[in-house]
């Protein structure tokens, strides 16, 4: 604490991100990071982009990056935001649909994330616990006309809505907005993206981090009616008109193009996920139903804490969240397969050593 701070900064509680260990190489598998290689086009287009033209700023519009993105989901340039990673969609997205003191609901246990920008931005949040079986209980979020976030496949669960779940919530709140975070949609679930065009309360964010393997050049974005994505960008242009780096706008552009390469990886991704959880239940572990490039699980004897300690004294990290009802979860990314033989073969030496 300092004299210097804000009441804001007093108060916040800032996101806790996943650890990044500097001190021994690790298999990471707590992050939910690809782990195939990024796109050759993208990478020729960023090393294309370090040239003297960095010396200008980048186009503020991004407007080949979202016409990019317009043709490849099937929308109009001007229904498209672009953003330092999704987190920033998100968090522009708070300023720009919420006012101190409303009212928004989401999950309890979803996305950390959505619980900080409510705090420090003075919106209130309700978050409506799941299920028995960590599902969204739809019904809970019909007919509500407050402010709607849901991220599907939730995370850290990996549960995924269908289309038409997603649909009933939209259709059944037409006086506010419904953001559906769609960080992990490309690993199984079916995007809301389609139904952009018929809802206008209805805005869609989705990520380069996870299904592209670009998490380390920061773009995200946004689909929804034209009149939403004006006010993302009027909430952009008050804070940061450049949020969007010459050399991401021509890795993501590149990316977008690249659906050869897209497609190839996220199918590896759902193939080892695929493989993996049997094994885990093999271990006695009980695995929920996962949409995304990450497994969420829970052993019947050891505890979530343990587990991780244990993995991570052995070289590998997962995710591990000390709060009520999933304390004995760990939440493992989807990692090449030589990474998860690894991790199942370290797995199973722990838990035979527990019996
Ligand atoms: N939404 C969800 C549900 C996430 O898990 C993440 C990744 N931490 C994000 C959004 C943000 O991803 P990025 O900023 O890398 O696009």
């Amino acid at each position: 604490m300092s004299k210097f701070w804000s009441d804001r900064v007093k108060t916040t509680k800032p996101y806790t991100y996943g650890e990044q260990p500097k001190d021994k190489k690790y298999i990471k598998l707590n992050t939910n990071e690809n782990p195939y290689p990024v796109s050759k086009l993208a990478i020729e287009a960023m090393k294309a982009a370090v040239n003297d033209d960095l010396k200008l700023y980048p186009d503020p519009t991004c407007f080949e990056l979202r016409s990019e993105i317009a043709a490849y989901y099937g929308v109009d340039k001007d229904e498209v935001f672009v953003g330092n990673g999704s987190d920033e969609v998100l968090a522009f997205s708070f300023m720009a649909f919420f006012n101190r003191g409303d009212k928004v609901i989401y999950p309890d246990i979803s996305y950390s994330f959505y619980d900080v920008y409510a705090g420090l931005l003075g919106v209130e949040s309700e978050r409506i616990p799941l299920n028995e079986d960590f599902s969204i209980p739809v019904e809970k979020y019909k007919n509500k006309n407050i402010g709607i976030l849901i991220a599907n496949p939730n995370a850290p669960t990996g549960v995924c809505l269908t289309l038409s779940e997603i649909e009933d919530i939209v259709s059944s709140n037409p006086h506010s907005l419904v953001l559906v975070d769609e960080a992990y949609i490309d690993f199984g679930g079916e995007t809301a993206i389609s139904l952009t065009k018929k809802y206008d309360n209805l805005l869609v964010s989705q990520t380069f981090s996870k299904s592209r393997s670009l998490a380390g050049m920061r773009v995200g974005f946004a689909i929804g009616d034209k009149k939403l994505i004006e006010a993302l960008e009027r909430i952009k242009n008050s804070i940061n008109s450049y949020t969007i780096d010459r050399v991401a706008i021509a890795g993501a552009t590149a990316s977008i193009r690249d659906v050869e390469h897209f497609e190839a990886t996220r199918r590896l991704v759902i193939e080892t996920r695929e493989r993996v959880v049997p094994c885990l239940e093999k271990l006695a572990f009980t695995v929920l139903p996962s949409k995304a490039n990450f497994i969420f699980a829970k052993h019947e004897s050891i505890s979530g804490q343990t587990l991780y300690e244990q993995l991570k004294h052995r070289g590998i990290l997962v995710r591990h969240f000390a709060k009520p009802r999933i304390e004995d979860y760990l939440r493992i990314s989807i990692g090449s397969d030589a990474e998860m033989d690894a991790f199942l073969s370290v797995l199973e030496d722990i838990v035979k050593s527990y019996k």
